[in-house]
C-alpha cells in the first residue's frame, strides 16, 4: 500500500499542475484532454500491478527536458538501488525516446545498460554498451563496464578482444593486470578440461602480459614441478617476494616442491632466507624452523624465539609453544602449556586468511577475484598479529 502512495506521489503533483493549467490556459484544452487519459490509464496500469508500463506512460507527463533530466536520473537510480529494477528500466526508456541532446541520451542508454544487467538481460545490456558513444568518459566507463560483465560472464574472449581494441584508453590495470588475470582463467579451463599444454601456453601468455603476475608464476611453477622441470619452476617463482612480497605464503608450497628434499635443504633454506629478506612472512619463518627442526629442535627453538621478538605473531607464539611442549618434563608443566597450545590454535583458527584490500572482504580460502566487490587481484593474506 505504501509502495502505491508512493507511485502516486508524482501522480498528484501532475494532477495538480492539471487543474491549474486547466483554469489557465484553456486554448491547451485539447492537449490537457490527452494528459488527462495518460493519467487515467497510468493509473489503471499501476492498479493492474504493470509498473513498468504504469511508469512509462506516469514519466510521460513529467515532460523530460535538459532541465529536469538529472532529477530523473536519480530517480531511476534510488529504483535501482531499491530493487525497483522495472521502474527504472520504465524511466531510462521514457529519457532515451525524448529529445534530449546526444550527450544525455547515451547517459541514459549507459544507465539503462546498467538496468540490464541488474537483471540479468547482458546481452541487452551489452548491445547498448557497444553503441557509439561521443563522451569519452562515457565512453571508457561502457567499455569497462563491457569488460566487467563479460567477466560475470566467464566470456573472457570477448573481454580480451575489448582490452586488445581499446588498449589505449584503458588504464595499465586494465591492459597488463586484468588482461593477465583473463589469461589464466582461459588457462584454469584448459587444464580443468585436461588440455595441459594449452593451459601452459596460456599461463606463458598471462606472465607476458603481466610479469608481475603472482597467479601466472605459481600456476605455471606448479604445472612445471608437476613434471619434474624445478629448474625453470624455481626461476619463475622467484620473481614473487620481488613483484609480490605478501603472496609469499601462497607460493611457499610451490617453491618446497621445487627443491628435492631433503637432499637440497641447504639450497632451500638460502633461498627462504633471501625471500624472507624481501618479505616478512610468519610462513617463511616457521619454514626455516621446519627445516632447522630437521637438525636440531633447540636450533629451532632459539630461531622462532629470536623471531617473535621482531614479528609477534600468533603462530609463531603456536610453534614456539609446540617446541616447549616437545621439552617439557614436569606433567604439570606440560598440562599449562597443553591447554596454552589449545587456546593459541583455537584463536588461530577463529582468524579470517585472507583479506580484500579494496572491500574489506574477509575469508579462509584465496580468491584472485574478489567474490564481494569483483576486484582482481586485491586479496591478500592477512598480516600482522593473527595473520602472515
Ligand atoms: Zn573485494
Amino acid at each position: 500500500m505504501f509502495e502505491l502512495l508512493f507511485l502516486l506521489l508524482p501522480l498528484a503533483v501532475m494532477y495538480g499542475w492539471y487543474v491549474g493549467a486547466r483554469h489557465e490556459r484553456r486554448g491547451f484544452e485539447r492537449q490537457e484532454s490527452s494528459r488527462a487519459q495518460k493519467i487515467v490509464s497510468g493509473v489503471r496500469f499501476l492498479l493492474a500491478n504493470k509498473k513498468l508500463k504504469a511508469t512509462e506512460v506516469l514519466a510521460d507527463l513529467l515532460h523530460v527536458d535538459s532541465e529536469n533530466f538529472d532529477a530523473n536520473l536519480a530517480l531511476a537510480e534510488v529504483y535501482r538501488a531499491r530493487g525497483d529494477v522495472e521502474k527504472a528500466i520504465g524511466i531510462h526508456r521514457h529519457l532515451l525516446g525524448s529529445s534530449l541532446p546526444r550527450i544525455k541520451l547515451e547517459l541514459a542508454g549507459y544507465e539503462l545498460a546498467k538496468d540490464y544487467i541488474a537483471v540479468g538481460m547482458y546481452d541487452d545490456a551489452l548491445k547498448l554498451l557497444q553503441e557509439p558513444r561521443y563522451d569519452d568518459e562515457l565512453r571508457i566507463k561502457s567499455l569497462k563496464l563491457m569488460i566487467k560483465t563479460c567477466q560475470k560472464l566467464g566470456d573472457w574472449d570477448p573481454a580480451l578482444e575489448i582490452i586488445r581494441r581499446n588498449g589505449p584508453d584503458l588504464t595499465e590495470k586494465y591492459t597488463s593486470s586484468y588482461r593477465a588475470q583473463f589469461i589464466c582463467e582461459k588457462a584454469k579451463e584448459s587444464m580443468g578440461a585436461g588440455r595441459i599444454p594449452e593451459g601452459e601456453v596460456y599461463l606463458r601468455q598471462a606472465l607476458h602480459a603481466d610479469p608481475r603476475c603472482s597467479r601466472a608464476a605459481i600456476m605455471l611453477s606448479e604445472l612445471l614441478c608437476s613434471r619434474g622441470d624445478l629448474e625453470e619452476a624455481s626461476g619463475i617463482i622467484a620473481m614473487i617476494p620481488d613483484s609480490s612480497p605478501g603472496m609469499a605464503m601462497i607460493a611457499l608450497p610451490i617453491l618446497r616442491r621445487c627443491f628435492r628434499l631433503p637432499a637440497e635443504n641447504e639450497r632451500y633454506m638460502e633461498v627462504l632466507k633471501l625471500w624472507l629478506e624481501k618479505a616478512d612472512s610468519a610462513s617463511l619463518i616457521l619454514e626455516i624452523a621446519s627445516v632447522l627442526e630437521q637438525y636440531d629442535q633447540q636450533e629451532a627453538e632459539k630461531y622462532v624465539l629470536q623471531a617473535i621478538r621482531h614479528k609477534p605473531n600468533l603462530r609463531l607464539f603456536e610453534r614456539l609453544t609446540v617446541y616447549q611442549l616437545r621439552s617439557a618434563r614436569d606433567p604439570s608443566a606440560r598440562e599449562s602449556l597443553s591447554m596454552l597450545l589449545n587456546l593459541v590454535s583455537t584463536e588461530i583458527a577463529m582468524h579470517k586468511t585472507y583479506v580484500c584490500a579494496s572491500c574489506g572482504f574477509a575469508s579462509k580460502i584465496m580468491f584472485w577475484n574478489c567474490p564481494s566487490c569483483g576486484e582482481w587481484n586485491s586479496i591478500q593474506p592477512v598480516r600482522g598479529l593473527d595473520g602472515d
